[in-house]
Parts: structure tokens; C-alpha cells; sequence
């Protein structure tokens, strides 16, 4: 992060944070374009830092310790709900002792012997006593040398806050829902499961610590039409709720303390981009064919949730090429049931029928935890129990999500996309477990998508190695760029500061697409892509040149990319890509895109980088 500003920092004592001279600027990630001026909402304060503190009355104490008493059971209470709903088929056989373990943890001696004592004999409110000991407890083991006792600590204050947010009746998730209008979320670290809370009426930015350009958390920004700064290191602690900032979602810049000049100057790009978006609209409506005429490719929406869709169809999509079904799971502690499923399925079918809908299946995992499954945490989750072999473990939990995308799928056109295959077998798992799902609906003479299109997302470099064998068993490819880079470059694409390494354009990338694409073609089946590469307009020509059937992206990157494919031919998008694969750095082909584009489209070039 590049911080400019003058050594004339003051610190006030309210609040911990900085005050910064005019138009102070932060140097981030810009990970959705667009500009945002408005004032801060930090959401990051913990817990402990907004707990109330009281000196109790002596005639106070025993009701005090009675509603401490009574938050610890409903803490334990809870646990064994979530115990209940997944021990069953979990994968790890019975590790209902980490539940075990934290509801013994909450008659734990430190925690919560030591609030008691605080209320007794401290006569401090109870959220102060237990603030107080998790304080402590953090303090003392944060500096101790050995991993397995520091995380066992970690457990102690997991707990702690639980029975925390039941004392200050709040909920567990942050409550991102009810931020006021013409907010400027600030966040340590969005989780995608606050981003789906997120209004996108009350929240203008949003500015983060940590998180890089194909999060989950920058994805969602981007389908919500928020511009969007992350990677900014520190800057929950440099600001505080009610300060005015400008957030630069393209430039990744964010400006502190603004002057009534660059409030100015600011706005006026705001406008200009404004009419620009306004203006490209109308290309949303057309077909994607190349100025000769030769070549059509279908171009579709990335939706996360149910409600995405009237922004997607404004900009002119012709199908969802991906609906993120683990959204629906996310930020909250019950699993949805199949009915719950059957009607968000169904209702996304209906609204775009008949064109294709692309249901994935759970992609849970990585940067998407969803609590109600209490999955332990994991050394490497990227490459952990995620996705696909996630579901073949809780099949209990498959099966119900595969019977409401196949109920939905009789009301729509229906493909059904399963994430994160590496090898063949699972292929084969999970088409049986489709097939006795399919047996049992048949027999209990429910209606379903009988003729559901089955398809993979070829995301690990070993799908690649293997797309010839892969293609004779599915109806369709769907590239997944965000995690096909991120396993072939070796490069972690939540992570900030190894983000400058994650290229799409690296030539090992580009001949990893051209292998999948080969073997489509060979068997005669149709590759999509549904990375976030396939929205940004540098790539499009190269992408046409490949030969990807269909394109799926963020909504508001449609009618840019038609407009695009629809002034190019597909002559030219050949030879480009010929003369892309001589060349032997990523930084060599990006130019050579950019300058291309750059030359076609000045305008366009200009005003979509902005
Ligand atoms: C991908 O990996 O490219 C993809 C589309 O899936 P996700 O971003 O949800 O992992
Ligand atoms: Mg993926």
C-alpha cells in the first residue's frame, strides 16, 4: 500500500484513529470500478471494544450471573443444534468432538470461572467481566511459540465471543444489512458471507484491509455494482465511522479527507462514467456476432444471488452462466432446506426461460465458510475439503440440493455445472448419486429436469491434463480462470500481496484454455468460460480467437464485451491470438492486447479503465 501524506499526523484520542491532512491517498487493490463518495461506517470494531461496562450494585450480582448462566446454555444449546444437523455424514467420520470440545470449553476455568469472578467480586456487567478475560487470554497466548496452543487459546475465545454476542443480543454475523444510506463500508476483511448481506441501496463503497482482485468478497462487489478498494492494509485503523472518504474502485485509490477540489473533480468522473455505463446499454440487447458475421458467442451473467437477476437482464444477458448456489448457505447458522432451495432455483429458471440456467453446485470452502456446517478449520483450504469433494463426503447434504436444482430444473432450462473436479471418479460419484436422486424423485412421482445438461468446471490443471477423457462424459466445459490461476501459477488469489503474480494473461494460462478448448471441440462439446477473465474487455478478442463457445461475467461487463465482439472480426481475432502465443511473457501479450484494443476502441479503452 503507498500512503501519501505529511509527517503532521495527529492522533485523536476518542478513538484510536488518525487524523490525516487533506486528500491523504491509500494505494490498494481496485477490484470494481466505479467511484464512491460518502462517509465511513468501520464494521470492524471487535466485540470487546463495544461491550458496556457497569459497576454492579451488590443487590445486582445474583441476577447478573443468572443471565451469564443463561447465555452459556443457550451458547451450548446452539452447539448442539449445529451438532445435530451435521454429524450424521460428515467427512471427517465423527468430529462432533470439536463441538464436544467447545461446549466444554464454555465451562472452561479461565473463561468462564474468571467471569464469574469479575461479576462477583470485580461487580462488573457481565459482557464487561467476559470481555475482560478473553482480553486476557488473547494477551497471553499470542506470543507463545508452540501453533497447537495458540490455536487451542483461539478456541477459548471463539467461545467466549459466542456467549458474547448472545449477552449483547447480537447476532453472530456483522450486521452489514443495516448499514444507513450512502455508506462507505469499511472492513478488516469481507467475508463473502457479509457481502451477501450487503444492500446495495445504503452502500456506495466499500474499502478493506486485506483481499485480493478474484475474492469472493470482490466478486460480489463487482455483481453489486459497488466500487470496491482492497488490500489497504490499515485502513480500518486510520479512519473512523462518520469521516468522509472517496473510494476509487478503478484506480484502487482512496482518498482521506477530501477537499471541496477533489470532492469536485471526483464527481465529475463519477458523471462521465455515468453517461458512459448509460450509454453502452443499448448493446446489452444485441447478439454477440462478429463483425463478419462468422462467429456468435453466447454471453451470460455470474449471479451469487436470486436477487442479482433484474441487474443481469438490464444488461442484456442470455442465460446465467453461473449461479453461485453456496451463497445460499452462507451468513447464517441453519442450512437452507431443499424447499427453501427449490423455490430460489426455480425462481431463477422461470425469470429466464427460456434461455440456459447454470447451476453449480456447493462450492463450499476456500473463502466460503458456511457456519451452520461447523467444518473444521483447515492448514490449506484452498486445496482442502471444498467444492465437489466437500459434497461427495456429505452426501446427505448433496442429495438435497441436487433434488431441488432437479425439481427447479422442470421449470427452466436447466444445466447443472459440478465445481472443482480433478479427476474422473468423481465424475462418476457424483453421476450416480444423480442417478438414484433422479430414481427416487421418479418414484415418488415428483416432476423433475429429466434431460438436466451435465457439465464440469474445469478449474484444477489436472482436469486440463485429462479434458479428453473428461469431454466423453459431460455435456458442456465451463472454464473457472479464478481458480484454474490460482492452482497452475501457484498463486493464492485471496492474498494481496502475491496478487501482482496473478495473470490471466501468463502463456501457461492461455495454452491451459486452448487445451480445454481442443478437447470440446474434439468431442463435440461446447466450452463456456465463467472466470472473471472472461468479462474484461482486453481479453475478449483473444478469447473469441480461442474458440470459447460462451462467455459468462459479471452483469455490468455485458453490453461493454458485445459491443466489443460485435466490432471485431473473427479473422482478426485469429491472427491476434496466432501472434499471442509467440510471445513469452504475460506482460508482452497484455500489452500487445491492450495496445490492439487500445488502437480499435481509444474511447472505450479509456473509459473502461476509469
Ligand atoms: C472460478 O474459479 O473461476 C469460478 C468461476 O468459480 P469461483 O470464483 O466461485 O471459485
Ligand atoms: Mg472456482
Amino acid at each position: 500500500m503507498v500512503q501519501t501524506m505529511s509527517d503532521k499526523q495527529t492522533v485523536t484520542p476518542e478513538n484510536g484513529s488518525q487524523e490525516f491532512p487533506q486528500n491523504t491517498i491509500l494505494k490498494g487493490v481496485g477490484v470494481s470500478v466505479g467511484i464512491g463518495i460518502g462517509q465511513v461506517v468501520v464494521m470492524d470494531r471487535l466485540v470487546t471494544e463495544i461491550c458496556p461496562c457497569r459497576i454492579l450494585t451488590p443487590e445486582e450480582i445474583g441476577d447478573e450471573l443468572a443471565r451469564f448462566e443463561n447465555a452459556v446454555q443457550e451458547a451450548e444449546k446452539r452447539l448442539n443444534t449445529i451438532k445435530s444437523h451435521i454429524v450424521a455424514d460428515h467427512p471427517l467420520g465423527d468430529h462432533s468432538y470439536i463441538l464436544d470440545t467447545h461446549i466444554l470449553l464454555l465451562r472452561d476455568k479461565m473463561l468462564y470461572e474468571g467471569t464469574r469472578r469479575g461479576i462477583e467480586q470485580g461487580r462488573q456487567n457481565a459482557e464487561w467481566a467476559l470481555s475482560e478475560v478473553m482480553s486476557r487470554i488473547s494477551t497471553a497466548f499470542e506470543s507463545v511459540d508452540d501453533e497447537y496452543i495458540r490455536e487451542r487459546a483461539k478456541d477459548v475465545y471463539f467461545v467466549g465471543e459466542r456467549v458474547l454476542r448472545l449477552l449483547l443480543g447480537v447476532s453472530t454475523e456483522k450486521k452489514i444489512h443495516q448499514l444507513p444510506g450512502n455508506s462507505i463500508l469499511v472492513v478488516h476483511d469481507l467475508s463473502p458471507a457479509d457481502a451477501a448481506q450487503i444492500k446495495r441501496e445504503s452502500v456506495l463503497a466499500i474499502a478493506t484491509d486485506i483481499g485480493g482482485r478474484t475474492s469472493h468478497s470482490a466478486i460480489m462487489s463487482r455483481s453489486l455494482k459497488i466500487p470496491a478498494v482492497t488490500g489497504l492494509e490499515k485502513i480500518c485503523r486510520m479512519v473512523k465511522t462518520g469521516d468522509t472518504i472517496i473510494v476509487d474502485g478503478s484506480t484502487g485509490l482512496v482518498i482521506l479527507n477530501p477537499d471541496a477540489e477533489m470532492m469536485f473533480r471526483y464527481r465529475q468522473r463519477q458523471d462521465l462514467l455515468r453517461n458512459y455505463h448509460q450509454s453502452l446499454l443499448a448493446y446489452g440487447r444485441l447478439p454477440a456476432v462478429t463483425r463478419d458475421g462468422s462467429r456468435t458467442i453466447k454471453i451470460l451473467a455470474n449471479i451469487e444471488l436470486v436477487d442479482e437477476i433484474d441487474i443481469a437482464l438490464a444488461h442484456g444477458c442470455e442465460g446465467i452462466g453461473l449461479f453461485r448456489t453456496e451463497y445460499l448457505f452462507l451468513g447464517r447458522e441453519d442450512l437452507p432446506s431443499e424447499e427453501e432451495q427449490f423455490e430460489a432455483y426455480r425462481a431463477v429458471l422461470a425469470l429466464n426461460k427460456p434461455s440456459p440456467v447454470t447451476i453449480r453446485t456447493l462450492d463450499i470452502g476456500g473463502d466460503k465458510i458456511a457456519s451452520s456446517l461447523n467444518l473444521p478449520p483447515e492448514t490449506n483450504p484452498a486445496m482442502g475439503l471444498r467444492a465437489i469433494r466437500l459434497c461427495l463426503n456429505l452426501k446427505g447434504l448433496f442429495k438435497t440440493q441436487l433434488r431441488a436444482i432437479l425439481r427447479a430444473a422442470h421449470y427452466g432450462n436447466c444445466r447443472l455445472l459440478v465445481p472443482m473436479i480433478s479427476c474422473i471418479t468423481e465424475i462418476h460419484s457424483t453421476k450416480a448419486i444423480i442417478a438414484e436422486v433422479k430414481a427416487e424423485l421418479g418414484s415418488e412421482g415428483v416432476q423433475f429436469g429429466e434431460d438436466t445438461k451435465f457439465g464440469i468446471l474445469v478449474e484444477v490443471p489436472a482436469a486440463v491434463a485429462i479434458a479428453d477423457l473428461l469431454a466423453r462424459e459431460v455435456d458442456f466445459f465451463s472454464i473457472g480462470t479464478n481458480d484454474l490461476i490460482q492452482y497452475a501459477l501457484a498463486i493464492d488469489r485471496l492474498n494481496e500481496h502475491v496478487n501482482y503474480l496473478y495473470d490471466t494473461l501468463h502463456p501457461a494460462v492461455l495454452r491451459l484454455i486452448r487445451q480445454v478448448v481442443n478437447a470440446g471441440q474434439a468431442y463435440g462439446v461446447s466450452v463456456a468460460m465463467c472466470g472473471e477473465m472472461a468479462g474484461d474487455p482486453v481479453n475478449v478478442p483473444i478469447l473469441v480467437g480461442l474458440g470459447i463457445d460462451e462467455l459468462s461475467m459479471n452483469a455490468l461487463s455485458i453490453p461493454l464485451v458485445k459491443k466489443l465482439i460485435r466490432s471485431i472480426s473473427y479473422d482478426d481475432c485469429l491472427e491476434l491470438t496466432h501472434q499471442a502465443f509467440q510471445m513469452q511473457s504475460a506482460q508482452e501479450i497484455h500489452d500487445f492486447l491492450e495496445k490492439w484494443i487500445f488502437e480499435k476502441f481509444p474511447g472505450d479503452y479509456f473509459l473502461s479503465q476509469q
